[in-house]
């Protein structure tokens, strides 16, 4: 049985005085749900931070409830269109475990319940009748918190509206719900592959969450000729040091899976006990780029405050022009070394 609330967790695992102290009802928070696959994993201190929650949440005084204006960029009711050309879409407020760290938590959770087929079809239509988007996230929420049905009708309006557009599948179901990926699903999956290709997005933040079960999860999609990507979210406790994202970075490429976003955990009200400094992240973020092949490193990411968007963090080896001279620029290696580049 999944775990729904604080008396069932407590069976479970003794709570400290901060876990305790979370109150439900209280401000900036969002539901505890936690599924049996991670309870079973409580025991490592990385995936219990990120499922148990805490008083800290309530405590909160930064951030804002939705620091990227979502709500600000919707094309429909449910199409966040901040991007010109990609747009999101939530198909659900539900997940099958909620994320302690999640910056949608305006809307996770939320009991909207699932978007009926009008939803998707007025969505499906919006980007139809936008021709500069080309890729669009179906998120949420989880999109497999979807029954098969409801799947299969939204990939179906979806491929009937705008077969050219690619479809990323973003979902934490992989790791915390592996069985949902069963025959059926995937054949209702395989049914829709084609017109533009379908990308699965996962969140992976820690390599014990990779579990063998999760890895098989992984391996349907990919077996299908759909390919994996990986998205973290650098979390303080969690994989703030550079072994577990090394090690992570390698698990998900022996598991055909390419890490694409490791993200800055935006300034979300209600998830500042797990933000770890934009100047600490640029650490290391340089340090394991000496560690990494260029398929294993992930591209350090902040979305900026007042729906700015996404930007690159990285440190930077271009120095700039050598200091009186027009012909050759000036760089630092990454082991710290200088070099003339010449124009
Ligand atoms: C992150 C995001 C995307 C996708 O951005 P990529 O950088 O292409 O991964 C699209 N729409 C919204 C609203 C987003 O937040
Ligand atoms: S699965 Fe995604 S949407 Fe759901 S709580 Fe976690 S981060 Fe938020």
């Amino acid at each position: 049985m999944a775990i729904e609330s604080i008396e069932a967790l407590r069976k479970k695992i003794d709570l400290t005085a901060e876990e305790e102290g979370w109150n439900p009802d209280g401000p900036d928070t969002l539901p505890l749900l936690i599924s049996d696959h991670i309870a079973q994993m409580l025991a490592i201190p990385a995936v219990r931070r990120q499922f148990v929650p805490s008083e800290k949440e309530n405590q909160d005084t930064v951030g804002s409830p939705d620091p990227q204006e979502e709500a600000k960029h919707q094309g429909t009711e449910r199409l966040v269109h901040r991007y010109r050309n990609r747009a999101a879409f939530l198909t659900t407020d539900r997940c099958f475990a909620y994320c302690r760290h999640c910056f949608r938590r305006r809307f996770s959770g939320s009991l909207t319940g699932p978007a009926d087929e009008k939803a998707i079809r007025d969505a499906a239509l919006y980007v139809r009748n936008h021709s500069g988007i080309r890729e669009v996230l179906l998120t949420g929420g989880d999109m497999f918190t979807l029954s098969d049905s409801r799947i299969d009708m939204l990939l179906g309006i979806f491929k009937e509206e705008c077969p050219d557009v690619i479809l990323r599948l973003c979902t934490r179901a992989p790791a915390v719900f592996p069985e949902r990926f069963t025959p059926s699903l995937m054949e209702i999956i395989k049914k829709h592959s084609h017109g533009a290709p379908f990308y699965l997005m996962t969140q992976f933040n820690h390599p014990a969450e990779l579990s063998e079960d999760s890895a098989r999860a992984v391996a349907a999609f990919v077996d299908m000729g759909i390919p994996a990507m990986n998205q973290s979210v650098l979390l303080k406790g969690v994989n703030d040091d550079e072994a577990t994202l090394i090690e992570l970075s390698d698990k998900l490429l022996m598991n055909r899976i390419k890490p694409y976003y490791l993200f800055q955990d935006d300034p979300v009200k209600g998830t500042a006990h797990l933000r770890v400094s934009i100047e600490r992240g640029l650490e290391i973020e340089r340090n394991i780029r000496k560690e990494l092949s260029g398929l294993g490193m992930p591209q350090y990411t902040a979305d900026l405050p007042d729906g700015g968007g996404k930007v690159q963090l990285t440190y930077s080896y271009f120095r700039g022009r050598v200091p009186g001279e027009k012909e050759r620029y000036l760089f630092e290696t990454p082991d710290g070394e200088e070099r003339y580049y010449p124009e």
